[in-house]
């Protein structure tokens, strides 16, 4: 039997699910591209918090995106800095007050719904999720933003080398915390 019907109505669930956080993140003061901008802040490692990564990221253009930074910046909820390894970019950051921001994530009301689902197996929903994100990244020739620790450059240090990891492609060393974070440069390994 075809798995379409069944994947067409999970298309539809995810996209009305979708449309329900939206609204509710436009009622929270920020727009839909400002919250993802907090949110990617939030989970990108320190090589990959650049207004260019980020325009990367959401599939859009940097001058979209520099609204959207803007506004978060009169907010008070980013900062940027001149980047340290390239003197025509810069890196952007939370501040407390992102973070506080985050703290109100939308998307956690729809994570909260998840988890209070009666529904049993949600490691299996995240990676059918994951594969099927595989393949939109695929199809658009998208970057894949993947975690560090499953990149095919990241080098787990032995315990006689100080530091947790290194960046085999960046030569930087890597701590437990960047280990989890999503970065512009990862390839599967
Ligand atoms: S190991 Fe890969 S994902 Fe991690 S910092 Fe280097 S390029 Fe990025």
């Amino acid at each position: 039997m075809s798995k379409m019907p069944l994947a067409i109505e999970a298309a539809q669930l995810i996209d009305r699910l979708d449309r329900f956080t939206r609204s509710d993140e436009v009622r929270h003061g920020l727009s839909p591209a400002q919250w993802e901008a907090l949110r990617y802040l939030s989970r990108a490692n320190r090589f990959s918090r650049t207004p260019a990564a980020l325009a990367d990221y959401l599939g859009t253009t940097r001058g979209t995106v520099s609204q959207s930074l803007i506004s978060l910046e009169e907010k008070g909820h980013i900062a940027r800095t001149q980047s340290s390894r390239d003197k025509r970019s810069v890196d952007l950051s939370l501040t407390s007050q992102g973070h506080a921001a985050l703290a109100e994530d939308p998307l956690v009301r729809l994570a909260a719904d998840i988890a209070a689902s009666r529904s049993a197996d949600l490691a299996s929903v995240v990676t059918l999720l994951r594969d099927a994100l595989v393949r939109a990244v695929a199809r658009n020739g998208a970057k894949p933003f993947g975690v560090c620790r499953t990149c095919r450059h990241f080098e787990a240090t032995s315990r006689s080398q100080c530091g947790y990891a290194r960046c085999a492609l960046l030569g930087e060393p890597l701590s437990k915390d960047d280990s989890l974070a999503i970065c512009a440069e990862q390839e599967l390994a």
